[in-house]
């Protein structure tokens, strides 16, 4: 199990700390072996280094595309010294083994991140480095294989000991470089899908970059770890934490579904505030600054929003900051943040918070991904949008410009709430929401509940879904749901119709003499 190294290949875009670990493996009498930048910059700091062509004998050609693609290199890559077929294979066409691999990859990522143009990345895309690194590492029985400095440390710190690789080692060596050439053709698949305009779901690589592992998932007899995407969108994956414990599993989930509700609120038209509990919102508001936001987000429901997540759209100040601390918050996430406004939050050592340093953009087309049994489902992320000009009345009443206003808000909120999704809003504020429910009917009831309790709390003489606006995510199959929605006290309603009782659903609406906007879009989320 335990291989003697001979020779390493060294083949480097990124040469930091290159020539110090060159002479470590010098020392330990291990012949050196480099493609042509890499050699210059070994051979220049005085130590002794072979160039792969005159293995090969062949010239690095094409700019550089075929410097090690040769069976030479691979050969002595992938030769098993202990099958006497591959012995005697590399003995008859002098292909020497290769013991310890160091390739760090051409960087494709950083150069597609510079805002380069299409040909700088198309030469950017390595293919000698990711082809050694897999033929390295599938022979991991014999080759050590590291794609970063900190791998070729443990290797030296290995030889250092006892003079030899273990297979330990090697293994996790190869378990590691299959991840990174995976993450690196990720990388390439998803710009190409951008630079294509491709949308198309199921076109782009599912692979990512592990950020943290947890101590457990949903459940805490569950394993969970949190990947980053390659090119990740501005968001969760971008988010810095300032303070507080680790963030777990569900807080990731409900933390990011609190920033994607309230990206949907540019902030230049208005301050917004989401409350998320359980992926679901339980108060959302516009307000005349983020301290006004919270308050009227927080006047939804008070009791469910103890421990939430609460997500801003604007750069966090101080006075907001104060507001938020007022009550136990698990995690608030906003795009900035003032000095005084973390100072706040510094005072409470439990809470975490997260900087995005910008707001997920809601119409980025993207693709979102499900589990299923043996397989995953791969969706378009709904970038619906729904503006004053789609919205077709159906009933002899028109809406005033203010129910206009609150439908279009309820409508948005309600694509972020689970099916069934019920919301009353008023004045740019949720008044009830109800969510998750197996029929809509129970959906407007809860909704309806959660805005009479709390106007109860907050000491007002009538339910706050009173002279509402009422966005149901899909359209009502009968008339009992937008029945419970009068009864709560909307006197407007926003739905997708398309139900084949949309008649009996709109002379409802016209008995009850409410006005009713069909959308034509569904915002289902399960
Ligand atoms: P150097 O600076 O030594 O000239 O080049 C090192 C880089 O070349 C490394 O990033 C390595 O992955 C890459 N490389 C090595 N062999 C090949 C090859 O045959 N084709 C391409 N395209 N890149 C290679």
């Amino acid at each position: 199990d335990r291989v003697v190294p001979k020779r390493a290949l060294l083949s480097v875009s990124d040469k930091t700390g290159l020539i110090e670990a060159a002479r470590t493996l010098a020392g330990l009498g291990v012949e050196l072996v480099s493609t042509g930048g890499t050699r210059t910059a070994i051979a220049n700091a005085g130590l002794a280094v072979k160039d792969i062509s005159e293995l090969t004998g062949f010239p690095e050609m094409m700019d550089g595309r075929v410097k090690t693609l040769h069976p030479i290199v691979h050969g002595g890559l992938l030769g098993v010294r202990d099958a006497p077929e591959h012995a005697k294979a590399m003995a008859e066409h002098g292909i020497g083994g290769i013991d310890i691999v160091y390739v760090n990859l051409y960087p494709f990522e950083q150069t597609v991140a510079s805002g380069a143009g299409y040909e700088t990345c198309i030469e950017n895309i390595d293919i000698g480095g990711p082809a050694m690194i897999r033929s390295a590492a599938k022979n991991h029985g014999y080759v050590a294989v590291c794609t970063e400095l900190a791998d070729l440390e443990e290797v030296l710190a290995e030889l250092k000991e006892g003079g030899a690789t273990t297979l330990s080692l090697r293994k996790t060596l190869a378990a590691r470089a299959y991840a990174r050439t995976a993450a690196y053709d990720a990388a390439i698949s998803s710009w190409f899908a951008g630079a294509l305009g491709e949308t198309a779901p199921g076109r782009r690589a599912f692979a990512g970059e592990l950020v943290q592992t947890m101590r457990y998932g949903e459940n805490p007899h569950q394993a969970a770890a949190f990947y980053r995407e390659a090119n990740p969108r501005t968001g969760l994956a971008t988010a810095r934490q300032l303070q507080g414990k680790e963030l777990s599993y569900n807080n990731i989930a409900d933390t990011d579904a609190a920033l994607e509700l309230v990206s949907e609120f540019d902030p230049a038209a208005g301050a917004a505030v989401a409350i998320i509990k359980h992926a679901n919102p339980c108060g959302v508001a516009l307000g005349s600054d983020l301290s006004d936001a919270y308050r009227r987000a927080l006047q939804c429901d008070p009791v469910s929003a103890f421990g939430g997540i609460v997500a801003v759209n604007r750069r966090l100040d101080a006075a907001a900051a104060r507001e938020i601390v007022k009550i136990f918050t698990e995690v608030v996430v906003c795009p900035e943040a003032d000095e005084d406004a973390i100072a706040v939050f510094a005072k409470k050592k439990d809470l975490r918070l997260l900087i995005t340093g910008g707001l997920p953009n809601p119409r980025e087309a993207g693709v979102l991904f499900k589990q299923v049994s043996g397989g995953f489902l791969v969706q378009g992320r709904d970038t619906a949008h729904i503006t004053p000009a789609d919205l077709k009345i159906v009933t002899k009443r028109q809406p005033t410009e203010a129910e206009v206003r609150d439908m279009l808000f309820a409508f948005t909120v309600a694509k972020h709430v689970k099916s069934n999704a019920i919301v009353y809003a008023r004045d740019g504020q949720t008044a009830g929401i109800g969510a998750g429910q197996m029929n809509r009917k129970d959906s407007a009831r809860i909704a309806a509940i959660r805005a009479a309790e709390a106007a109860e709390q907050a000491g007002l003489p009538e339910s706050l879904a009173k002279g509402s606006a009422c966005a149901s995510d899909a359209f009502f199959p009968f008339a009992d749901g937008l029945l419970q929605a009068v009864e709560a006290g909307a006197t407007a309603v926003i739905q997708p119709g398309g139900s084949i009782r949309d008649q009996e659903v709109i002379d409802a609406a016209d008995q009850a003499g409410i006005a009713m906007a069909f959308t034509g879009v569904r915002v289902f989320r399960h």
